[in-house]
């Protein structure tokens, strides 16, 4: 009864240890996957010439770029 609580606590503790690892491994990874991936894409798409934000024409409906000229076809 004694050895086998034990069992049972010990590999409680193995498994709380394991994934306290997996999350502090996955806590230190995205701020440095994710973070400057997206800020280097959000630099890349201001600084470049592709379209960012997208505008709705109130009369076709069609989507175009914001401040790009647009005709509207009847
Ligand atoms: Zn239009």
């Amino acid at each position: 009864m004694l050895s086998f609580s034990k069992i049972i606590f010990t590999a409680l503790v193995v498994i709380v240890v394991w994934q306290g690892f997996k999350l502090f491994n996955r806590a230190k990874q995205v701020p440095k996957n994710d973070q400057p991936k997206q800020t280097r894409s959000e630099k890349k798409s201001k600084a470049g010439s592709a379209p960012q934000e997208m505008e709705k024409c109130p009369n076709c409906g069609v989507y175009h770029a914001e401040g790009f000229a647009h005709r509207c076809d009847g």
